[in-house]
């Protein structure tokens, strides 16, 4: 779904990616482990166009990356998206916001669309009316998913979203990205520190070292045996 090839990229003079390339296959979740500042979020951010690489390609579905494409095919959620909600607005204008403007968009149905994506994320309707300050974290993560849904997007990139929520709730919703993601076939980037949570998802995991794919792991059903020494580290607790 997308090829990232040799892409390098700096922050004034430090260099965060060093002709870092990747394939990720449609339809899969690939997840992005790697300690903090190793680069995650930033090869998220030039996937999505909100950084641009200094060298290198991205394409999407074999074409040049643009904003046209990034916008009608992928959807970007992070641990902290539910502080772009408007606080004002209630989830029924939050949730049908990123589809307001789209032409083909029929508004006077926008309570029923609404309702379907509510139903999708398994959140109440008696939610409708509420603000964002009167939701849990969960409730807010279950928001920003439906209103990432609501473009149909084909690829969607998580970086920490479920991070600080309790164990439980992560559970339930990663169960429910894991259904949606079958049922759309969606192609997943699942960045994350919690190497369970990657597991869960994930049909393959790599490792990131400042700025280089330190291991990559295709076959989760087998054993995992890291080949370098902070593979080992980081995955020691739980191996
Ligand atoms: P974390 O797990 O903490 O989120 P990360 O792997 O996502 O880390 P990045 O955010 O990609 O790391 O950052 C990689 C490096 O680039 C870090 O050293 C960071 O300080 C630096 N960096 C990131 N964004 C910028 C920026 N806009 N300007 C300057 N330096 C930056
Ligand atoms: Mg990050």
């Amino acid at each position: 779904a997308i090829e990232l090839i040799n892409l390098t990229k700096k922050y004034g003079k430090q260099e965060v990616l060093n002709s870092f390339s990747l394939d990720i296959d449609k339809g899969k979740c690939l997840a992005i482990m790697g300690e903090s500042g190793s680069g995650k979020s930033t090869i998220a951010k030039i996937i999505i166009g909100l950084e641009n690489q200094n060298s290198g390609e991205v394409k999407i579905f074999e074409k040049e990356r643009d904003m046209k494409n990034v916008s009608k095919e992928i959807e970007f959620l992070f641990q902290d998206s539910y502080n772009a909600l408007n606080p004002r607005m209630t989830v029924e204008d939050l949730i049908f916001e990123p589809l307001q403007f789209l032409p083909n968009i029929d508004r006077s149905k926008k309570k029923e669309i609404v309702l379907e994506l509510l139903e999708q994320v398994e959140l109440s309707s008696e939610l409708l009316e509420r603000k964002r300050d009167e939701l849990s974290g969960g409730q807010l993560q279950r928001v920003c998913l439906a209103r990432a849904l609501s473009t149909k997007p084909q690829i969607i990139i998580f970086d920490e979203s479920l991070s600080g929520l309790d164990p439980l709730i992560q559970d339930k919703i990663l169960d429910l990205l894991y259904r949606l993601q079958k049922k759309y076939q969606l192609t997943y980037i699942f960045i994350s520190h919690d190497f369970r949570l990657c597991y869960f998802l994930a049909d393959r995991i790599i490792l990131i070292d400042k700025g280089k794919i330190i291991e990559d792991f295709k076959e989760l059903d087998k054993e995992i045996i890291p080949k370098t020494e902070i593979g080992k580290i980081l995955l020691e607790d739980i191996l």
